[in-house]
C-alpha cells in the first residue's frame, strides 16, 4: 500500500478572541478541533464546509503558515509540526498553496518570467543557464505561450492569472498543492477549464491536492475523497461517489440539498441553512449541529459523536447515522424531501420556479 505524503493527526488550533491587559487570553476560537485525515500521492481530498468551519484554518496549518496548538502533521513520514523556519525549509518545497484571488498574489512589477524565475532561483532548482526553458516549460504545462512570459499579470485576464499562478507552485516540484477556493472566483467555463487543468497535471506530475472549497458542486468534479467540516469537527468524510451516493451525517445532506437540480421535476428555490452557524467562542457541547438539527436527542445535546467508519473508509460522526431515513428519502429529489430534514435546510417551496 502507498505510504501517505501527508498525514494530519488530531489537529488542534485556537485563537486568542479577547486577552487581558496583560495579554493572557480570556475567550478563545476553537477553528479547528481534533481533524485528522490522510493523503496519497495522486490524490484530491476535498475538505467542504460552510463560511468559519475551519477549512481554510486547516489548509494554513498544514502550509505552516500559522503554528498548531495541538496535533501532529507528517509529511513524507516526517514529523514537521514544530520545525523551526531553517530546518521546515527543505520541506516548504513539497506544500504549496493557490488562493482565490490569483491577482492580488502577483507582484504587478514583475513580468510573468519572473515571477517564475523567482522560485526557481531561491530554491536552486534548476541552473541559471536553464531557467529560462524551464519558465518556458512550465507555461507550456499550464496551456500558456512561452512568449508571454515577457508579459505583466494585468494583461492576462483572470483565468490565465490562475494558470500563471499554477505554474509558479509547480516550479518548486511540489508533491502536494493546497487549492483554497481556487476557482470561486472564475466564470463557469473558465472554472472547468482549470479543474480540467489541475486533473491534467495531476494525472502528469502525481499531484496531490487539497481541495478547499464551500462548492460541492465543484467538489464533485475534482475530489476522490470529502471530509465535511462543520464548527472546526469533521462530520463525515469518505469517497466522493460514496458521500454524494450516501450522505449520512444531517449537516452533509443540509449541504447537498443547495446544490442546484438539473431535473425540472425537482425545481425548487434554493435556501441557505435554517439558523446560525453558532459562535465558534462557546460551541454548544455534545454535537456542535444539535441546535440546528431536527433529529437531535438529549444524548446529542450532552455527548460528542465521534467520527464512526463502516469499514470502508465512509465515516459520519453522528450518534444516530444508522436510524436516519436514508438519503434517498432525505434529500430534494424529484421534489420530495424529508419534513425534519427540511426544518434544517429551510422549506422548500413545493413546486414554486
Ligand atoms: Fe443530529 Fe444528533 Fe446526529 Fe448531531 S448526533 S447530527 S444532533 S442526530
Amino acid at each position: 500500500m502507498t505510504a501517505p505524503v501527508l498525514e494530519v493527526e488530531n489537529l488542534v488550533k485556537h485563537f486568542a478572541a479577547t486577552r487581558s491587559a496583560f495579554g493572557r487570553p480570556l475567550t478563545t476560537v476553537k477553528a479547528v478541533d481534533g481533524v485528522s485525515f490522510a493523503l496519497k500521492s495522486g490524490e484530491t481530498l476535498a475538505i467542504v464546509g460552510e463560511s468559519g468551519c475551519g477549512k481554510s484554518t486547516v489548509g494554513r496549518l498544514v502550509m505552516r503558515l500559522i503554528p498548531a496548538t495541538d496535533g501532529r502533521i507528517l509529511l513524507d513520514g516526517e514529523d514537521v509540526t514544530t520545525l523551526d523556519d531553517r530546518k521546515f525549509r527543505p520541506y516548504r518545497r513539497k506544500i504549496q498553496l493557490i488562493f482565490q484571488d490569483p491577482f492580488a498574489s502577483l507582484n504587478p512589477r514583475m513580468t510573468v518570467g519572473e515571477i517564475l524565475s523567482e522560485p526557481l532561483m531561491l530554491h536552486g532548482i534548476v541552473p541559471a543557464g536553464e531557467r529560462r526553458s524551464r519558465v518556458a516549460e512550465l507555461l507550456h504545462l499550464v496551456g500558456l505561450q512561452p512568449h508571454q512570459g515577457a508579459r505583466y499579470p494585468h494583461e492576462f485576464s483572470g483565468g490565465q492569472r490562475q494558470r500563471i499562478v499554477i505554474a509558479r507552485a509547480l516550479a518548486v516540484e511540489p508533491k502536494i498543492i493546497v487549492c483554497d477556493e481556487a476557482v470561486s472566483a472564475l466564470d463557469v467555463s473558465i472554472r472547468a477549464q482549470i479543474l480540467n487543468l489541475l486533473k491534467d497535471l495531476q494525472a502528469r506530475l502525481g499531484l496531490a491536492y487539497i481541495f478547499i472549497s464551500h462548492d460541492l458542486g465543484v467538489v464533485k468534479h475534482i475530489a476522490d475523497r470529502i471530509a465535511v467540516m462543520y464548527l472546526g469537527r469533521i462530520v463525515e468524510t469518505g469517497s466522493s461517489d460514496e458521500v454524494f451516493a450516501d450522505p449520512r451525517h444531517p449537516y452533509t445532506r443540509a449541504l447537498l440539498s443547495a446544490i442546484p437540480v438539473a431535473s425540472p421535476a425537482a425545481r425548487r428555490e434554493r435556501r441557505i441553512l435554517e439558523g446560525d452557524v453558532p459562535s465558534p467562542i462557546h460551541p454548544p457541547p455534545g454535537c456542535h449541529l444539535h441546535p440546528r438539527c431536527p433529529y437531535a436527542t438529549d444524548l446529542c445535546r450532552r455527548d460528542r459523536p465521534m467520527l464512526e467508519d463502516d469499514g470502508t473508509g465512509h465515516a459520519s460522526a453522528c450518534h444516530f447515522w444508522r436510524e436516519l431515513p436514508s438519503a434517498a428519502d432525505a434529500l430534494p429529489r424529484e421534489g420530495r424531501v424529508d419534513p425534519r430534514l427540511e426544518r434544517l435546510f429551510g422549506a422548500f417551496a413545493a413546486g414554486e420556479p
